[in-house]
């Protein structure tokens, strides 16, 4: 027998539920409102009444209307056909839907059950299987999709019956299993998880130990993200973040991509809708649709749909992760989710916290950011979650909660700056601010050494302080001017401006320039760095800014011509000539 119950109050989107049996927190329940019924989480329990948060609206909800609980907590549906797919934070289908909303108390399926699938076996009658264990495959697009025993399996199973090769639905039973009771259970293609749980189903979760490139210098280069790894990019509206992750979900290297939109407004998620669909996958030649999931949501969707979403995104990526896939998960922006946050529990009448966000908002934060990783799983295989989100912080302001929990939760912080972005020097990160504490594991320093060169992280380093102290030299310069001041000062400003202007700036809609293999950032972090080597001796600082705007423009023109071709030689020769002039 389901719990049921009656409604008591309600208060926008919270509704009081008198109930007649056992609920557990998170536990789904359907209010029904005339021939509609409405989904709702619970988010409190005491005694004989529930708290829910209903996901739609709540317009015509009476007192005394029937409630029905569902004995589970809000799932993902996981199977074939999720990648090029577009939900809403119930993992609704947008793209079955006339425009992007649905009409309340419609849900709809998130996979198709009548397309067919190539399907192929993986294991054998007689093989013992746990939970996640690889039970056969399908192509989905070019990416191989894992049929898996499902996460809920508890124990060991016997394989008693795998399908041969052949074209299924999602429904097909691909597998016949046999528990420790010797009963038998039939597997088919898909299957649900509670998105506020992590899946776990792997065998160790190491710290990361490797970089995924993101041909973007400022990442790459400077603070690198390590694959499994975790960043944000806080900045204020208009500064690039959505530019930025547009750009690494385009070209980083990982085989699937979930981009969570908790846009501020409608139009910046129908942006996503119209744009994403259009960009061409540079590893592949193919469209980046085929390999990436979209769940977006709007402001004007419902409180408990929005703060659901990114949890619906996570879990889509761990379930591609544990095929030993590299999964990337964009989330823009994270601040839209806490605003949910902030209202749910605010509506609840809860102590809040700083800025009226939860008091719990930072560890909420954090135990969302550690379900990323790399994770090494039970036949040994690799898979990876990275996880970068935006942080739209008011004013700007850093010191606003949300922004303090990201930066204990993630380890790499791109800040974008006002001041930057004004200048147009894009991507508008702060070199100095900005970090990846990749940088400090021993294990990561070794990668680069072998990956890029011995020294690498030496000479990034070396960067970071001429941006450092050009940084200082231009203060006084600004305070004693031009004449005011040494020679090295104008010295000092001016090598970290080759710094700042060739490898920090880099245009996202240059065909050449957006994407730089490490290969490239190497050679031109090396080329940057020999100039700053030299010594040079001026006889005024108008000499040496010509001198540096020259070689600037130069290393710049390289920038966009292709690696190595003839345009590219010849802009090379172009610097040798002025290097070896004067100076
Ligand atoms: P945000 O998401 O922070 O509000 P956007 O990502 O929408 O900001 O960026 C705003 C604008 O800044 C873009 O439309 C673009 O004109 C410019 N911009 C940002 N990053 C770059 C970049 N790397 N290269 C060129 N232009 C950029
Ligand atoms: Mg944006």
């Amino acid at each position: 027998m389901k719990t049921t119950g009656k409604v008591t109050g309600i208060v926008s989107n919270l509704v009081t539920v008198e109930v007649n049996g056992p609920v557990s927190q998170n536990e789904l329940c359907y209010i029904t409102v005339g021939d509609t019924k409405l989904m709702a989480e619970v988010i409190k329990v005491n005694g004989k009444n529930a708290a829910v948060q209903v996901f739609e609206s709540t317009r015509g909800l009476k007192n005394g209307n029937d409630v029905e609980f569902e004995e589970k907590m809000l799932e993902a549906t996981l199977g074939p056909g999720l990648l090029s797919s577009s939900y809403d934070g119930l993992q609704n289908d947008l793209t079955t839907m006339t425009g992007v909303f649905l009409k309340r108390g419609e849900y709809t399926d998130p996979l198709n059950h009548e397309k067919l699938w190539d399907f192929t076996p993986i294991a054998k009658p007689g093989d013992k299987v746990i939970a996640a264990d690889w039970l056969g495959e399908v192509k989905e697009g070019w990416l191989p999709h894992k049929i898996m025993v499902p996460f809920s399996f508890n124990g060991e199973y016997t394989v008693k019956s795998v399908a041969e090769a052949g074209q299924y639905n999602i429904d097909k039973t691909i597998a016949v299993l046999t528990d420790a009771s010797g009963e038998e259970i039939e597997v088919n293609m898909y299957q649900k998880w509670p998105v506020k749980v992590a899946i776990k189903g792997y065998k160790e979760k190491p710290r990361p130990s490797r970089i995924m490139e993101t041909g973007v210098r400022v990442i790459d280069t400077l603070n690198p993200i390590a694959e499994g790894g975790t960043g944000f990019i806080p900045g204020p509206f208009g500064c690039g973040k959505t530019v930025l992750q547009h750009a690494i979900a385009k070209q980083g290297d990982a085989e699937v991509i979930v981009m969570a939109a908790c846009g501020e407004r409608a139009n910046e998620v129908v942006e996503i809708f119209t744009e994403f669909p259009e960009l061409i996958d540079p590893h592949t030649g193919r469209h980046l649709m085929e390999r990436t999931t979209i769940i977006c949501n709007t402001s004007n969707m419902p409180v408990a749909a929005r703060e659901a979403s990114v949890y619906t995104a996570m879990t889509i990526c761990e379930y591609y992760r544990a095929m030993g896939l590299k999964v990337l998960l964009l989330a823009d922006s994270t601040s839209r989710w806490a605003q949910a946050l902030r209202e749910m529990s605010n509506r609840m009448e809860e102590l809040p916290g700083a800025d009226a966000f939860p008091v719990d908002l930072s560890a909420i934060i954090s135990a969302f950011y550690a379900r990323a990783g790399m994770v090494v799983l039970n036949n040994g295989q690799t898979g990876s979650v990275t996880f970068i989100g935006t942080v739209s912080p008011a004013g700007g302001n850093l010191k606003e909660p949300v922004t303090e929990s990201t930066k204990k939760a993630a380890r790499c912080f791109y800040a974008l700056e006002q001041n930057r972005a004004d200048q147009k020097r894009y991507p508008a990160v702060n070199p100095i601010d900005s970090y990846s504490k990749y940088l400090e594991y021993p294990e990561i320093r070794e990668h680069l050494a072998e990956k890029v060169r011995p020294g690498w992280v030496e000479m990034v380093e070396k960067a970071k302080n001429i941006i450092r102290k050009g940084k200082d030299a231009n203060d006084q310069i600004n305070i004693l001017g031009d004449d005011g001041v040494p020679m090295s000062y104008h010295e000092l400003f001016w090598k970290s401006e080759l710094v700042d202007f060739v490898i920090l700036q880099q245009d996202a809609f240059d065909a050449i320039d957006s994407v730089t293999p490490m290969e490239r950032q190497q050679y031109m972090l090396e080329l940057v760095i020999d100039i700053c080597d030299k010594e040079f001796t001026f006889e005024d600082y108008e000499q040496c800014r010509n001198y540096f705007k020259e070689i600037i423009n130069t290393l710049r023109q390289m920038n966009y011509s292709e690696f190595k071709s003839e345009k590219f030689e010849n802009y090379r020769q172009q610097l040798n000539t002025l290097l070896s002039n004067g100076n």
